[in-house]
């Protein structure tokens, strides 16, 4: 038999969640062939069966998936075990890489931060290196560990050798299709008001701090705070709210417990330097 799970990454209303996604799944791979859909003991988990093994390595390979809105962590499954004591610990989505120079989009960069930032990199969109004007990001489809929070980006310094100065490009990282992200630990699957480690915080502490550094920006779509002063008091408005404030400190934009994040900055092809 050929299977996989898939774990929709959400904690809203369960019964909703796993009939909207059941559909939506029998709709989206209605044309791949015959898939059967069932809903295992693990809220929001479910077990895919299909008809033969060239339809599941065709879904495997078009990860990743996203089902009633929600990005769903979809794994291979054998059979063996209950499909409730699979590790599902990764999933596969696609990022965009804002804030290189023209001279550093390359495919080489794409490889270099796909394969230091995180779990994996699966594909890259080589029509993102084309330059439109409007569309200046790159596409990369990279795995990533959905137990840590997500990785945010990182400085990229460089030295202007006109002046002698070292400078320091924020390269951010924005999440496709991303709906549900934690303000709090960063991590994809919940929303802050229903995080574990913000609840956990709060009884030590009474007061929570909303992250600098895990905010709307990571979505696709959403500009980052250093570019848009709209959207950074949008953000600071969000926080706002009693025994949960975001951190005002500039110095943790990019916080030292941030996870996923290599100590050396990697190195980058840069044609001209
Ligand atoms: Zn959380």
């Amino acid at each position: 038999m050929s299977m996989l799970l898939g774990k929709m990454l959400t904690e809203s209303k369960v019964a909703v969640a796993k009939a909207k996604g059941a559909g939506e799944a029998r709709y989206a791979w209605g044309c791949y062939g015959e898939v059967n859909i069932q809903p295992t003991e693990t809220r929001n988990l479910f077990l895919f069966t299909f008809s033969n093994a060239e339809i599941r390595d065709k879904i495997w390979r078009d990860r990743p998936w996203s089902l009633s809105n929600t990005l769903t962590a979809i794994e291979r499954y054998n059979g063996r075990g209950k499909p409730e004591d699979v590790a599902i610990e990764k999933m596969a989505t696609w990022v965009q890489i804002h804030g290189l120079h023209q001279n550093q989009r390359n495919e080489e960069n794409m490889v270099t931060i796909g394969s230091s930032y995180f779990l994996g990199l699966l594909d890259l969109d080589r029509a993102s290196l084309e330059y439109t004007g409007y569309r200046r990001f790159l596409r990369i489809l990279v795995e990533v560990d959905i137990r840590e929070p997500v990785p945010t980006g990182f400085d990229f310094p460089f030295l202007d050798e006109s002046s002698g100065v070292e400078h320091c490009e924020v390269i951010d990282f924005k999440y496709e299709r991303l709906v549900e992200l934690c303000y709090f630990c960063g991590r994809i699957g919940h929303n802050w008001p229903t995080c574990r480690r913000m609840n956990e915080e709060r009884k030590k502490n009474s007061v929570a701090y909303l992250s600098e550094v895990y905010t709307a920006t990571l979505k696709a779509g959403v500009d980052s705070p250093h570019r848009s002063s709209a959207s950074q008091s949008r953000n600071r408005e969000e926080g706002c709210i009693e025994g949960v404030k975001r951190l005002e400190a500039a110095g943790r934009r990019r916080g030292v417990e941030q996870q996923g994040e290599p100590k050396n900055t990697p190195w980058f092809h840069n044609p001209e330097g």
